[in-house]
């Protein structure tokens, strides 16, 4: 097992088709969650590294950008075809690096896999127009061209999907990348380089970056070689990176945090309103951008859907990722862990009682009990502040319109999900809330062949879909004149 999972663990940047360690030779650890043990080290890279990384890229897109959409297409088959085949190796690396569930990791590489190939197919689709001309002896044509060389900054919490849907599109659109995974999951990351040498992407294409978020964030904003910014992870961040990338006029797609309500009416299916929020909250231990911050239940289905769910959670076996069984693992770091606590704590002092879970688990490290706390009230801090942790605050609420409003006060606009039964009040309801992804009746939502994307603070542009492509391209608009007709 270790022997396949070490052949994806590379310690080194990807520039130009090279393995290379840092200018300085300093490194950074990155250790496993569960364990609170080092696995091993990554380079720490700045802006010189980051330069070279950008202008390999520049020098690679003179060719891929030539190369047809159906060679592309192909190779993104076989990119696709060589995660599937090593999806156990794969997920095990990143269960070591970031903590999840096997289970869990391997359904993000195999999301990963099927961004790949959503993308080697809407590759083939990006048409432009012939638009009827005004003018006797002219004719007007739309076309869309690669960028060019885009930039790529992702989180620890999905190390490898979040990837996935960059390099994706990227790849079919013809541009050439330079990446920047997370200092703490980075593996997950570079093992993309080694999956693009075996399937045979020209050298360059993919580049890949390890170490300083702020001196390899600066260059990529500044460089002007750059010419799109992708970035999934804070709105914190986000908002520093869009700053930075104003000043040479990147295109900027942003993926940002979440504030999910998910709400629960008198009319829903409590039972299936349990299953999707033990899904909604708890996966990847309560770290995920769509996980349900605040759930808001009506008064008559307020108690069972208490007590249902706090005895689910109780069900939930937490431990090690890659030991068989376990469905919730540790959270990242020691600072997500003193977050929490401060959460409850700030929670039980407004009048919260804890129902299920409210400490740190008997594992010890940084494993959390999954944790219900009833009676939240608008003053609590999860409110407003994204908790990233297995914590499930319900709030109450008695009429429909006032459900609505306490789901949109918030400056996020990511995910959302709501039960009910009544098709009117579900049309209300959906056509209310100002998300970008709403689930309905549904708890897990995300998938390659729909739009992801947030509204408000939540991020700028879509990751998936037909949409997803979109802006990896560029349109421009060309008349032919003198035709003489
Ligand atoms: P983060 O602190 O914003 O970090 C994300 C990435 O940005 C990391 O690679 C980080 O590098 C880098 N970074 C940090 N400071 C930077 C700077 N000044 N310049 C350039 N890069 C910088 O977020 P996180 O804690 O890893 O992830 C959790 C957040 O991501 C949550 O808010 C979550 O909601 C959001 N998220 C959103 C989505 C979505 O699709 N909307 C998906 C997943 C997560 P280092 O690791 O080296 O610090």
């Amino acid at each position: 097992m270790l022997q396949k999972t070490s052949h994806f663990m590379k310690t080194a940047n990807l520039i130009g088709g090279e393995w290379v360690q840092s200018d300085s030779g300093d490194t950074i650890d990155v250790t496993n969650p569960a364990t609170g043990l080092k696995i091993g080290t990554v380079p720490k890279s700045g802006r010189a590294e980051t330069k070279r990384a950008v202008e390999a890229a520049a020098e690679a897109f003179k060719s891929w950008r030539k190369t047809s959409a159906l060679e592309r297409s192909k190779l993104m088959r076989k990119l696709h075809d060589a995660i599937m085949d090593n999806q156990d190796s794969l997920a095990e690396l990143l269960t070591m690096e970031q903590g999840k569930s096997l289970t869990e990791a391997k359904g993000e590489v195999g999301m990963s896999a099927a961004y790949i190939l959503w993308y080697a197919e809407e590759g083939r689709r990006t048409y432009g127009d012939a638009v009827p001309s005004p003018w006797a002896d002219r004719r007007i044509l739309v076309t869309k061209e690669p960028v060019g060389v885009i930039a790529a900054i992702t989180p620890w919490n999905f190390p490898s999907s979040m990837l996935a849907r960059k390099i994706g599109p990227a790849l079919a659109a013809g541009c050439t990348s330079v990446v920047k995974p997370a200092s703490q999951t980075p593996y997950s990351g570079l093992a993309w380089g080694v999956l693009a040498e075996e399937v045979g992407i020209p050298k360059g294409v993919l580049n890949i970056v390890t170490g300083s978020a702020s001196e390899i964030g600066d260059e990529l904003c500044e460089n002007p070689l750059v010419r799109k910014i992708t970035f999934t992870g804070s709105t914190e961040v986000g908002k520093v990176l869009l700053k930075k990338a104003a000043d040479t006029v990147k295109k900027v797609s942003m993926e940002l945090g979440g504030n999910a309500p998910f709400l629960v009416f008198d009319d829903a299916d409590v039972d299936r309103a349990v299953e999707g929020a033990v899904a909604a909250k708890y996966r990847n231990s309560g770290q995920t951008c769509v996980c349900t911050n605040r759930f808001i239940v009506q008064a008559g289905v307020y108690d069972e859907f208490v007590e249902k769910l706090a005895a689910a959670t109780r069900k939930l076996k937490v431990g090690p990722g890659l030991e068989e069984g376990t469905q919730q693992g540790p959270l990242i770091d020691e600072k997500a862990v003193e977050k929490v606590e401060e959460f409850i704590e700030d929670a039980t002092a407004k009048g919260g009682k804890v129902v299920s879970g409210g400490k740190r688990h008997e594992l010890g490290g940084t494993f959390f009990e999954p944790t219900v706390i009833r009676d939240a009230t608008i003053d609590m801090k999860f409110t407003k502040d994204e908790i990233f942790g297995p914590v499930a605050p319900v709030y109450r609420f008695e009429k429909e319109e006032e459900a609505v409003e306490m789901a949109n006060d918030t400056i996020y606009g990511l995910a959302s999900y709501f039960y009910a039964g009544d098709l009117g009040r579900v049309f209300r309801v959906m056509e209310g809330l100002k998300y970008g992804l709403i689930g309905v009746n549904e708890g897990i939502i995300t998938t390659a062949e729909a739009p992801f994307g947030g509204l408000k603070q939540s991020g700028l542009g879509k990751e998936g879909g037909h949409q997803g492509i979109e802006d990896y391209l560029d349109t421009k608009y060309i008349c032919i004149g003198g035709l003489g007709l």
